[in-house]
């Protein structure tokens, strides 16, 4: 039998880094055993399921590059699937009609807290056999009163469950739409899931679930729940707190590299000695869920940020263009009017944390600036560089081989002919082509801007020293 597993995400919000390890850690241990990755969207609950979040969770996956086999799915198309196995399970006499309104369940809770009791459904629809004039009734699973559920799950081990704990579960509600704990157990077997790795939120739904496939006379899959993401402070990562802050669309626009994301979700409750770096080969082979740390682990930005630091500067150039050129779409630059994006990255690649700052970084590159940074002007767009700004930009007027050395050239004799140094020129130089004080080795700098556009900004620096020399 294929290894399957599955990612089963509802749609009701973005995609957060605790799903994004979920789906990482089912589609690791797939690609693991030669296994299928499949995509379920569970989007049953009407109300609170969305398309903009559908979609959110799709660019999600994609950008991830987590790639599914098998989907997306969409729960809302199996309906009739549903109503067939809940009607099986009432022919089978495994699920009963319940007629109990709201007020009678409520002084059941009442009584039951009453008597310190556990609050819990008390079965007495089980042996009703007449309907109740006017109540359309829900159906729930009759759950067998005695012995106990053993999940041999992979990452918590061994967890046992007396059936005594369980009350009979509502599986259709009284407008006849299934609940959860059916449909994920449908799609499960009808899928042929062998692996179901999830969170552990999930552990308490586990053992009703495995009762109703035994009453459907199938084997449940094996199980893995993994623990919760906390934030920093230990606290449980929350939608409502955390808000955007831990989707993965956010971490997309702050510049992370999906790999070293990938890399941090995987770190997150999973380790291998102490390696820290993990390309994605590496986690196939490496990864195996039974490893997953039981206990819950915090989110750790500093360590996204160095990770997401090393992968920029030792990724591939080609690689990192293609991933920055998003960013510098984000910024209203189109990388195709200036120097190959690739060329760039070479140069930046030492000096960004994130892409966002890269592609913040590089936008002189492709677009003039209007005026010069102020305090940088104030500082180094003086008389005293004047001259040496005149003899460069006639020099590079002439130079034809555009490479970075000739340019350095270019710079080293104006310097030595002027005798001034080196240094001495190179920050006013920066200034004037980039308009700011950073920017990579500057004559790898201007040979990135290129000549036009070069001689243009020193032509504009010039003007500046002398207007600025007129007002002295
Ligand atoms: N749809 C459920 C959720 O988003 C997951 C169900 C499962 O993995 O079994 O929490």
């Amino acid at each position: 039998m294929t290894l399957k597993t599955r990612f089963a995400p509802s749609p009701t919000g973005y995609l957060h880094i605790g799903g994004a390890r979920t789906a990482l850690y089912s589609w690791l241990y797939a690609r693991k055993h030669g296994g299928k990755f499949v995509l379920r969207i569970e989007d049953t609950d009407l109300e609170r399921s969305t398309m903009e979040s559908v979609n959110a969770i799709l660019e999600g996956m994609t950008w991830l590059g987590l790639e599914y086999d098998e989907g997306p799915f969409y729960q809302t198309e199996r309906f009739d699937r549903y109503k067939e196995v809940i009607k099986q399970l009432m022919d089978s006499g495994h699920a009963y009609h319940c007629y109990c309104t709201k007020e009678e369940l409520d002084a059941m809770r009442e009584a039951q807290k009453a008597n310190k009791q556990k609050p819990r459904y008390d079965g007495r629809c089980r042996a009703r056999t007449q309907p109740r004039e006017g109540v359309e009734p829900v159906i729930r699973f009759k759950n067998p009163q005695e012995g106990a559920v053993v999940i041999d799950d992979q990452i918590k081990g061994k967890v046992l469950v007396e059936n005594s704990e369980l009350d009979d579960l509502i599986i259709a509600r009284s407008d006849g739409t299934p609940t959860y704990n059916l449909t994920v157990l449908v799609d499960d077997l009808d899928m042929g899931i062998t692996h179901v790795i999830r969170g552990d939120d999930h552990l308490n739904n586990t053992p009703r679930q495995i009762n109703i496939i035994r009453a459907l006379d199938k084997q449940p899959p094996v199980y893995a729940h993994a623990p919760m993401i906390l934030a920093e402070d230990g606290t449980k990562l929350s939608k409502r707190v955390h808000g955007e802050a831990v989707s993965v669309i956010q971490y997309r626009k702050e510049g992370y590299l999906p790999e070293a994301l990938l890399n941090y979700l995987v770190r997150l409750g999973w380790a291998h000695g102490d390696q820290e770096i993990f390309t994605l080969d590496e986690m196939i082979e490496l990864f195996d869920i039974k490893d997953v740390n039981n206990s819950a682990s915090s989110i750790n930005p500093e360590k996204l940020l160095w990770l997401n630091q090393q992968y920029i500067k030792n990724g591939d150039p080609a690689h990192i263009a293609h991933h920055l050129s998003w960013h510098m779409g984000q910024l209203g630059i189109d990388p195709a009017q200036g120097p190959d994006l690739v060329e760039v990255v070479k140069a930046q690649q030492e000096r960004a944390k994130t892409l966002l700052e890269m592609a913040e970084n590089s936008v002189y590159f492709y677009q003039d600036f209007d005026q010069f940074d102020e305090n940088n002007a104030k500082k180094h767009l003086r008389p005293v560089v004047l001259e040496a700004f005149q003899a460069i930009r006639q020099a590079f007027e002439t130079l034809e081989d555009w490479s970075a050395e000739a340019i350095h050239q270019v710079i080293n004799d104006t310097a030595e002919k002027l005798d001034m140094k080196m240094g001495k020129i190179g920050q006013p130089l920066r200034v004037a082509v980039t308009g700011s004080g950073m920017s990579p080795s500057i004559d790898v700098t201007v040979q990135l801007i290129g000549k036009p556009r070069t001689l243009a900004r020193l032509g504009k620096a010039i003007e500046y020293i002398e207007k600025r020399a007129a007002n002295a």
